[in-house]
């Protein structure tokens, strides 16, 4: 953490007047304008106290239709605009982040309840994801290709593609948006966001420090970035758009199921980062203390509610009774609270269905023969406001039941294996395919893991947990998470379209593969 962060953190009050007090002045000094604030509008709450910090007016689907109508024009003027001047763009929106970073974060914190270093974190991600892009901004290279025929080149070029359409979850409210606009916004596209609907704070503002960044660089065109406020039925008019030929969704499998087959049936290019449902294997080398740090932090953080949350551990029968019994205490003790109070890392659930969720899931295990520890509502002090739970450690005698699937909450199934190979057959045994990990010191064991026939999942890593990850490296996974990939690598390649040229500077015209047709001209 950098020593800018530290202050932050230091200058957070422990008792600030209320939640919506405190996150109607951040919205303010964001500049997020009065006019979205509607009293008949979404009521926007935060799950650490339950209260209502203001009512937002929601976007009405010919508003939404004419966002995406401005976003089309804005992307015919943008992607005339040279590549490294589109990144003198989002260099500003990194700048204006880093100034607005403690707000932002803190309003993260407010509104999804992440424990300050995450809610700071998250627009460092922002940061970081512009910084990224202002770079590949003169790197959009194509290859030139060897050419069977005399005196011809072939290329590649790459041109921006049009309208993208962000659907985003609520656990990352605003970084998941930046992943996706800030390299659209260098590969010359306009960007329409649908963020969560439990979500709409930190989006807008976002969107104003966006629109601030466009007054300083000047001549961005209107509706290069528009945002949708509303539930699943202005989703819907994204994805069902034609406008938009690229749509970048984020939240559950269940969502993805209903999004992917729409923008098929369109051919529309789908972005789909669904739900995971990660796995640790603990092997007999492990170094335990590096281990147990890694599923603490990859299990519990962010309340259990990461897309690369640690929900399945596998640990070798001859070192499960050092490990387990450490973890169970590590699990007793870890602070739970007010996302805001220092020492606390396990803040609030987004809300009420979310515990639910958890009840329901340990009742399942318990019935599937597990033993479950921890677990419950947590309700001391002022928690007893929002849905607060104990984080669960749950023995299982087999993988089955609510373990083949993810539930959002903090619940670690942790099972015994002897055998390496079958535990990796159990390890790719369920239906998604997002993050994984090996604990290992053993060379064999770690290559094995993220070979071709070790991890299936799209994030495979060894000595670290399943999440965590960082902007540069593509993020995404496979099977029921959607095959998508964000952020880092070549995932801009999504964001454009690639046409191969050929140029012809002889004076013959051979065709390819030999093929002969003359005709007499
Ligand atoms: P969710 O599926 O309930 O909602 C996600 C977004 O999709 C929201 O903006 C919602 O309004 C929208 N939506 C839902 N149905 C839609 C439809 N039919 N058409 C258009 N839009 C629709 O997810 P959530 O509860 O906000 O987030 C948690 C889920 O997201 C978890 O499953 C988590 O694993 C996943 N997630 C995945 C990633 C990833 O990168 N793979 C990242 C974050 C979260």
């Amino acid at each position: 953490m950098s020593a800018r962060d530290q202050a932050a953190l230091k200058s957070v009050p422990a008792a600030p007047a209320t939640v919506a007090e405190e996150a109607r002045a951040i919205l303010s000094r964001l500049g997020v304008p009065d006019q979205v604030f509607a009293p008949a509008g979404r009521p926007a709450t935060s799950p650490i106290t339950g209260e209502t910090i203001v009512h937002i007016r929601e976007t009405t689907p010919e508003e939404a239709k004419a966002a995406i109508g401005r976003a089309d024009a804005a992307f015919k003027a943008w992607r005339k605009l040279p590549a490294p001047k589109r990144g003198e763009f989002v260099r500003l929106i990194g700048e204006e982040l880093r100034a607005a970073k403690d707000d932002l974060g803190r309003l993260v914190t407010l509104e999804a309840g992440k424990v300050t270093s995450e809610g700071l974190g998250e627009v460092q991600e922002m940061i970081d994801i512009c910084d990224f892009a202002v770079g590949l901004s003169r790197q959009l290279y194509g290859l030139t290709i060897a050419t069977e025929r005399a005196d011809h080149r072939m290329m590649e070029t790459w041109h921006p593609l049009g309208v993208c359409g962000v659907i985003s979850a609520f656990n990352f409210p605003v970084a998941v948006w930046s992943w996706n606009a800030a390299l659209a916004f260098v590969c010359g596209d306009s960007v329409v966001w649908k963020p969560s609907e439990k979500t709409l704070l930190t989006a807008l503002a976002t969107q104003a420090i966006v629109e601030r960044a466009a007054k300083r660089f000047g001549g961005v065109p209107e509706g290069l970035s528009e945002v949708l406020l509303g539930g699943r039925e202005i989703g819907e008019i994204l994805v069902e758009d034609h406008r938009v030929p690229v749509l970048s969704a984020t939240g559950s499998t269940a969502m993805g199921r209903q999004v992917g087959p729409k923008l098929a049936a369109r051919f529309a290019r789908a972005i789909l980062e669904l739900g995971g449902n990660n796995a640790a294997i603990v092997a007999p080398s492990a170094d335990l203390d590096l281990a147990l740090r890694g599923i603490a932090f990859a299990a519990m953080g962010t309340a259990g509610q990461r897309c690369t949350t640690l929900r399945r551990l596998f640990v070798h029968d001859s070192v499960y009774d050092q490990l387990v019994p450490r973890l169970k205490k590590v699990y007793s003790g870890v602070k739970i609270g007010d996302p805001r109070a220092e020492g606390v890392l396990v803040g609030p659930l987004i809300d009420k269905s979310a515990f639910d969720g958890m009840e329901r899931a340990l009742d399942e295990a318990r019935a599937a023969g597990g033993i479950v520890h921890g677990g419950g509502r947590y309700t001391d002090g002022a928690c007893a406001e929002g849905y607060y739970a104990r984080p669960a450690l749950v023995e299982m005698p087999e993988q089955t039941g609510p373990v083949l699937r993810e539930t959002f909450a903090p619940i670690l199934y942790v099972m015994r294996y002897t055998d390496f190979d079958q535990v990796l057959e159990q390890h790719n045994a369920v239906g998604a395919g997002l993050s994984s990990s090996i604990f290992t010191l053993d060379m064999r064991e770690a290559e094995s893991f993220i070979s071709v026939a070790g991890s299936d999942c799209g994030i495979a890593n060894v000595n670290i947990g399943p999440s965590g990850a960082e902007i540069g490296g593509a993020f995404g996974g496979e099977k029921e998470t959607g095959g998508g990939r964000e952020a880092g690598s070549d995932s801009w390649k999504a964001y454009m379209r690639r046409a191969t040229n050929t140029i012809n500077y002889g004076k013959t015209l051979p065709l390819a593969q030999g093929v002969k047709f003359d005709v007499d001209a």
